[in-house]
């Protein structure tokens, strides 16, 4: 009776591991479980049922082992509920154990709130770090911190105004903010922040609404109303800078309505200089555009370690013109902590980024999304300094180990060769944001803003897949994107 009782339970745990399991699975993923089938759960159940029945019946039969007479009721008891209970717990555990990759995304970033891309230990010498260098910016003149914050989508919504304001007075003067960031929860916050300290730093936003980018041919007007919109949220009577945001085409970024509400808008004080930022397949011919138009004062620019060649050219071709530069996306993708590699190295990773960007003197500073106290001192402690030989070594083992997994923000290579047109580049980023930066949430509204998912890629025979000179696996990664960014 004992090996039938087992044998039903090894069947109900692999009943569980190939049913229940992946029904988890899916409610983890957001599935609407009224479209799940039942039936192989109601069958779990049945055998569940059946092998604690099967249990409870072998307990009651149980003989004393010497003298062949019924075991004591309190062993019957016993032991009837320790195998009822590792039964059941094995059962679960099979359930389980399909689903464990969740933990470093779901679980991981959504109910333990440690940041995902900070060091894992602290150092105490980084306690309280101030910035230590200011650069110009360009035209502007204002002399900003090396290292600023961006509360762009990897941030996920998480800054709040106390950190915010901790950052200022530890001399950080440089904010990079926009009306669709968390859908204006980041303007929201600075304005909470900069209270008592509106002078002291130099505030950019962008021309766009909270539902997204303005394209060319918007009215003069609405791009106006989008500032004036901004201003109210920041609780400002004026922005330093406002960038044609994330402009991945030159008509956009010369549309001559933009440019028209620019100059009224600083004729009436309301801002001061025009910037570009853009990490865009064309980011080439928008930047040299815009430095060509001599219109913009600053451009912003996803620039790190091992970034395409021609970009050097493009950050010293701005910088000779005397056009700010602002570094963002500089932590290449931000997969440090999940790599095969050192504690030690992982631990470095972000300080030597960040040198090493600030290294050339053609950027103006870089911006990081951060929404911790423990990040400002990680990330302070490495303003005013250069990089070492370990810093760059650890760059390059980073760069070898996420060669065929980090997608460039600015490369776009692969575009034309999927038939749905896809915008390969933006789901793997926003498969990043979710992944790496724990900004699920953003990711997903991210997402649901494409015109094309990734489900296409489903029933496609991926002629993507020779596309990318990098040998990413693009198809694996937008079919798994579509999985994860469809939660809801
Ligand atoms: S697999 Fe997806 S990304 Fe690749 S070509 Fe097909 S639809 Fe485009
Ligand atoms: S997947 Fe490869 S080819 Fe496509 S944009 Fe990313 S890096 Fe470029």
């Amino acid at each position: 009776m004992g090996k039938l009782v087992f044998a039903a339970w090894v069947a109900t745990m692999l009943l569980s591991w190939a049913v229940l399991g992946p029904f988890l699975g899916y409610l983890i993923e957001g599935y609407d479980s009224s479209q799940l089938g039942k039936v192989p759960l109601a069958l779990l159940l049945v055998f569940v049922l059946g092998s604690v029945g099967g249990t409870i019946v072998w307990a009651r039969r149980l003989r004393n082992r010497q003298t062949d007479a019924t075991a004591s009721a309190q062993r019957r008891v016993l032991l009837g509920s320790l195998g009822t209970a590792g039964g059941l717990a094995a059962t679960l555990g099979a359930a389980i154990a399909p689903n464990s990759r969740w933990y470093s995304t779901t679980v991981k970033n959504i109910f333990l709130p440690q940041p995902p891309y900070k060091a894992d230990r602290y150092e105490t010498d980084w306690a309280g770090t101030r910035i230590a260098a200011y650069r110009r910016l360009g035209r502007t003149e204002a002399m900003v911190s090396d290292i600023s914050i961006g509360t762009g989508s990897s941030s996920g919504g998480r800054m709040t105004p106390a950190v915010a304001r901790e950052a200022i007075e530890r001399g950080m003067n440089y904010f990079d903010t926009a009306p669709d960031y968390s859908e204006t929860g980041s303007e929201t916050v600075l304005a909470e922040a900069m209270k008592g300290y509106r002078d002291q730093i130099f505030l950019a936003t962008k021309f766009c609404t909270t539902s997204g980018h303005l394209g060319p041919g918007t009215s003069v007007a609405d791009y106006m109303a989008a500032v004036d919109g901004s201003l109210q949220r920041l609780q400002t009577d004026y922005v330093d800078l406002v960038h044609i945001h994330s402009c991945n085409t030159v008509e956009r970024l010369l549309d001559e309505n933009v440019h028209e509400a620019f100059d009224r808008l600083r004729d009436q004080g309301k801002v001061r200089f025009l910037g570009v930022s853009t990490h865009t397949p064309d980011l080439e011919p928008v930047a040299r555009a815009a430095i060509e138009s001599d219109r913009f004062d600053v451009l912003m620019l996803a620039y790190h370690h091992g970034a395409w060649p021609s970009l050097q050219a493009i950050v010293d071709q701005a910088a000779e013109n005397d056009i700010g530069v602002v570094a963002m996306k500089t932590l290449r993708g931000g997969l440090h902590q999940g790599l095969d590699w050192s504690r030690a190295e992982s631990e470095s990773f972000t300080q030597a980024s960040f040198k090493w960007v600030l290294a050339n003197p053609s950027v103006s500073c870089l911006v990081i999304s951060l929404w911790e106290q423990a990040q400002l001192d990680e990330f302070f402690y490495a303003s005013g300094q250069t990089p070492t030989d370990r810093d760059v070594a650890v760059l390059d083992r980073y760069a070898e180990l996420t060669q065929a997994v980090h997608c460039r923000p600015h490369c776009g290579i692969c575009l034309d060769s999927c038939p749905e047109n896809l915008a390969i580049a933006d789901v793997l980023r926003h498969k990043n944001y979710f992944e790496s930066f724990g900004a699920q949430k953003e990711a997903m509204r991210l997402y649901a803003k494409l015109e094309t998912k990734a489900d296409v890629c489903l029933s496609c025979s991926a002629p993507c897949q020779s596309a990318c000179p990098y040998e990413i696996p693009i198809a694996e990664h937008t079919r798994a994107a579509d999985r994860l960014l469809r939660l809801t």
